[in-house]
C-alpha cells in the first residue's frame, strides 16, 4: 500500500473542534477536520464529497496558557463586553500525517501541498505552516509479538476500530477523544462526522496488527465513518459527552444529584461519557427538584427568614430555586419571573413545610415542560453529544456566564451552537456542578476522567476549610492532584484545571481558570515544606500568585517595601491582594533566610538553573551589612543604599543596580564579590538582586534562634 507522508511545522496551535468554544475544548493534536481542512486549502478547492483516509501523529516543546479575549456585543445597549477565556496554546508543534486515497486524489494532494494555492495556517496559530516534506510512501500491515514491540515516536491520535487490535504499554490506556472528521453535508448548517480515537503519548512501546511505514513508523488510518454511530445502544441510554469543563461540571451536577437519590453512580460513567437509562432519564427532572429541596432544615429557615422580610410578597419559588439558578440560567423557564407557574406561587406561605415544597415541586416541573416545548426546527446535529438531532440554540439562557442572547447580542465568537433537548436540560445541572462560595463558582477538570472529575469536586464542596477560604480548599486539592500525576499522562495533569466563574451582573461574569503545570507540580512538592512559618496570614495570596502564574519577585517586592518602607504605608488600608502582602511585610520585626523561599520556589518554576547563586548573594549581602555595620559614617547610608537598590530592582534596572552596588563597596574599600560579575545577567538579575537585598536587611541569628524565633516573628495585623 502506498501512502503519502506529510510533516509541518508550526511554532503555535490551539486545537479546537469546528464549532468548538475556545477554552472550553481542546486537544493535544489537530483534530482530522482541520488538517482535512489545511488539506483543501492547499488543492485550492472545496470538499467535493470525496474521503480518503488519514492518520496524525506530532510532537510539541510545550504547552503554555494565555488569556484570549472574547467579545460580546450588546447592541441593545451598544456595550461591548469582553470575556477572558484561558487557553492552553502548544509551543513548536511538528506533525507527521499519512494520507491514503485513490492515485488521482493523491496526486492532487501531493501536487497541493508541494505548492499550495493558499498561505496555509493550522487553527488557532498566529504563523504560517511550514510543509517540510511530502513524500509518498510504501507501507505495510504487520503483526508484531510482545517481543517485537514498535515505540511511537511521536504522540497519536489512534482510531477506536484500531486501538482494538493493538496492545500497548508504557503510558496507560491512552485518552479517549471524539473528533470532527470529514462533512456529512457540504450546505449550511455544516455536520460532521466523528470518529473516537485514543490519545497515546509518545514512548508508548505498541504490538499487535499495525500498519508501518517504509522508516518503520507506525500508521492509524482512520475509517470514514458509513454509519451512524450508537443507534442501537440509543435505545436505552441518554447519553452525554463531558469534552469540555462546561459539560463537565453539568455532568457532575447530574452525578451529585443521582447519588442524592441513592443511586449507585458508577455505573452510569464510562470514562468522560455519562449515560443514563432512559426510565431514569424520565425521573430526572423530580430527583433535582428534591435535590434542590433536600435539605429540609435550611429550607425552613430560608423559608421563614424570607417571610419575615417580605411577609406576603414572599415566593418559595424564588427563595428555594430561582436563587440557585439565576446566575446561570438567567431568563431561563426555570427563573424567569413572567412564568405564570411562577408567579402563582406569590405569597403562598404555610406552616405545613411539606405543603409548600410540593407546590414549588410542582412549578419546577412546570418550568420543565416549557423548556421541553420550546423547540426549533433545525436539521443539525447537537454539538455536545454529537449525536442526537438538535432543537434549539445555545443562548444566555442556557448557561449565562459563557453565551449571549441571540436576540439581542449578536456574537462574534461563534456561530449559533445547536444543541439538543437532552443536552440543553441537563446544562441546568451546572448548577449543582460549580461550588458556591461568596459569590464565585469553582469547578475542577480533569479531562479524560468523569469519575474523577466528580471526586474531586466533592472535595471541593465537602473538604474542610483550611482557612475558611476558597483558596484552603483549591490547596486540598492540589495535593490530590499531585498524586494523580503518576498514573495520568502529562497531557492530562497539564490540562487539569479550576474553572472559575464570578458573577459581576445578572447576565455578566468573569470566567477564570487556572491549572497547575508540571513545574508548579515540582515546586509545590519540593519546597512548599519551607514556606516562612511567620507568613502564614498571606499564605492565601501567596496560592493565588502562583495559581494565577504572577510572578513571585512581584509578591516579594511588596513584602520587602512593606519592610524597607515601613513609615510610608503606616496609613495603607483595603482589603487588596497587594495591600496585604505589604502589611504582612510591615508587620515583620526582622528579615530572615526564610524569605529565600520565594525566591527559590520562583526560579523552579521558571525552570532556571540556581548553581547556588541564592545563597551566595545572600551572604554577600548579609557580609555588606556586617562591613557597613561596623563604624558610624558608612552605618547611616545602609538605608539609602537599600532604598536605591530596591528601586533599581523595581525597575529592573540593572545598570543602576550595578553602579550602586560598585559605590557601595566602594564605601567599605572591598572589592565587588565575583559572583557579581559571573553571574548577573538579565535571565538571573531578579534572584540575584532579591536574595542579595534580603541578606543586606537580614538580621543575624543563630541557625537555631531561627528554627525557634519563626513563629514569633509577626506581630498580628
Ligand atoms: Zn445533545
Amino acid at each position: 500500500m502506498e501512502c503519502l507522508r506529510v510533516k509541518l511545522y508550526t511554532p503555535t496551535g490551539i486545537f479546537k473542534n469546528p464549532l468548538s468554544i475556545k477554552g472550553i475544548e481542546v486537544y493535544p493534536l489537530p483534530p482530522y477536520s482541520t488538517i482535512i481542512g489545511l488539506i483543501y486549502r492547499a488543492m485550492g478547492r472545496k470538499w467535493n464529497g470525496e474521503y480518503f483516509q488519514i492518520s496524525i501523529q506530532g510532537d510539541y516543546q510545550a504547552i503554555y496558557r494565555d488569556y484570549v479575549w472574547f467579545k460580546k456585543h450588546n447592541f441593545k445597549d451598544k456595550e461591548l463586553g469582553r470575556l477572558p477565556l484561558q487557553v492552553p496554546i502548544l509551543y513548536n508543534l511538528w506533525l507527521l500525517v499519512h494520507i491514503k486515497a485513490s492515485e488521482e486524489l493523491l496526486n492532487e494532494i501531493e501536487n497541493g501541498l508541494k505548492e499550495p494555492k493558499e498561505l496555509l495556517f493550522l487553527s488557532g496559530g498566529e504563523y504560517p505552516v511550514k510543509v517540510e516534506e511530502v513524500k509518498r510512501v510504501k507501507c505495510f500491515e504487520k503483526n508484531l509479538s510482545e517481543e517485537e514491540t514498535v515505540t511511537l515516536n511521536y504522540n497519536a491520535y489512534i482510531p477506536k476500530e484500531f486501538k482494538e487490535k493493538i496492545s500497548s504499554s508504557g503510558t496507560g490506556e491512552g485518552v479517549l477523544f471524539s473528533l470532527s472528521y470529514f462533512y456529512k453535508n457540504s450546505q449550511k448548517p455544516k455536520t460532521y462526522s466523528w470518529v473516537d480515537a485514543y490519545y497515546l503519548q509518545k514512548g508508548t512501546e505498541i504490538y499487535g496488527s499495525l500498519i508501518l511505514d517504509e522508516d518503520n513508523n507506525p500508521v492509524f488510518l482512520a475509517e470514514p465513518a458509513t454509519e451512524e454511530p450508537k443507534k442501537s445502544e440509543g435505545k436505552e441510554y441518554v447519553r452525554f459527552y463531558a469534552g469540555n469543563w462546561l459539560m463537565a461540571s453539568a455532568c457532575v451536577g447530574v452525578l451529585k444529584v443521582l447519588e442524592n437519590a441513592g443511586e449507585d453512580i458508577k455505573k452510569y460513567v464510562e470514562e468522560r461519557t455519562l449515560k443514563i437509562p432512559k426510565d431514569l432519564w424520565e425521573k430526572l427532572p423530580e430527583l433535582y427538584v428534591d435535590y434542590l429541596l433536600k435539605d429540609k432544615e435550611s429550607v425552613r429557615k430560608l423559608l421563614e427568614d424570607s417571610y419575615r422580610q417580605r411577609g406576603n410578597d414572599i415566593n418559595p419559588y424564588n427563595t428555594l430555586i430561582y436563587s440557585g439558578l439565576r446566575d446561570f440560567h438567567n431568563n431561563s423557564p426555570f427563573t424567569n419571573q413572567s412564568h405564570e407557574y411562577i408567579k402563582r406561587l406569590k405569597g403562598v406561605y404555610s406552616e405545613n413545610l411539606e405543603e409548600v415544597l410540593e407546590k414549588v415541586k410542582e412549578s419546577f416541573l412546570e418550568a420543565y415542560r416549557k423548556l421541553l416545548a420550546t423547540t426549533k426546527d433545525l436539521s443539525s446535529i447537537c454539538f455536545f453529544c454529537h449525536e442526537r438531532q438538535a432543537k434549539n440554540y445555545v443562548d444566555a439562557t442556557t448557561f449565562t456566564p459563557l453565551f449571549a442572547s441571540l436576540e439581542t447580542v449578536r456574537n462574534f465568537i461563534w456561530d449559533p451552537i445547536p444543541i439538543c433537548k437532552e443536552c440543553e436540560f441537563l446544562l441546568y445541572f451546572a448548577s449543582a456542578g460549580f461550588y458556591r462560595s461568596a459569590g464565585k463558582y469553582l469547578f475542577v477538570y480533569v479531562p479524560d476522567d468523569l469519575l474523577e472529575t466528580y471526586r474531586l469536586n466533592l472535595i471541593l464542596s465537602t473538604g474542610k476549610e483550611i482557612e475558611q477560604e476558597k483558596l484552603g480548599k483549591v490547596w486540598s486539592i492540589v495535593k490530590y492532584v499531585l498524586d494523580l500525576e503518576k498514573q495520568k499522562s502529562s497531557w492530562i495533569l497539564q490540562n487539569i484545571y479550576f474553572v472559575e466563574i464570578e458573577m459581576v451582573g445578572d447576565a455578566t461574569a468573569n470566567i477564570y481558570s487556572f491549572h497547575i503545570s508540571p513545574n508548579l507540580a515540582k515546586a509545590i512538592r519540593e519546597l512548599i515544606d519551607n514556606y516562612p512559618k511567620n507568613l502564614q496570614d498571606i499564605f492565601s495570596e501567596f496560592l493565588f500568585y502562583i495559581y494565577t502564574g504572577r510572578s513571585l519577585y512581584e509578591f516579594l517586592f511588596l513584602l520587602l517595601s512593606g519592610f524597607i518602607r515601613k513609615d510610608s504605608y503606616k496609613n495603607l488600608q483595603g482589603g487588596t491582594i497587594e495591600s496585604k502582602i505589604v502589611q504582612a511585610g510591615r508587620n515583620m520585626k526582622y528579615i530572615s533566610q526564610n524569605l529565600l523561599f520565594f525566591i527559590n520556589f520562583q526560579e523552579v518554576l521558571n525552570m532556571n538553573e540556581q548553581k547556588g547563586y541564592i545563597d551566595r548573594a545572600f551572604w554577600a549581602g548579609r557580609e555588606l551589612k556586617k562591613l557597613y555595620k561596623e563604624n558610624e559614617s558608612t552605618q547611616k547610608k545602609l538605608e539609602p543604599l537599600t532604598y536605591r537598590l530596591l528601586e533599581a530592582i523595581r525597575r529592573k534596572d540593572k545598570e543602576y543596580f550595578i553602579h550602586n552596588l560598585i559605590r557601595a563597596y566602594l564605601e567599605v574599600e572591598k572589592e565587588i564579590p565575583y559572583l557579581f560579575k559571573e553571574a548577573l545577567d538579565d535571565k538571573n538579575f531578579s534572584m540575584i538582586a532579591y536574595a542579595f537585598l534580603i541578606g543586606l536587611n537580614s538580621e543575624e541569628k543563630s541557625k537555631e534562634e531561627q528554627a525557634n524565633g519563626d513563629g514569633e516573628n509577626s506581630e498580628s495585623a
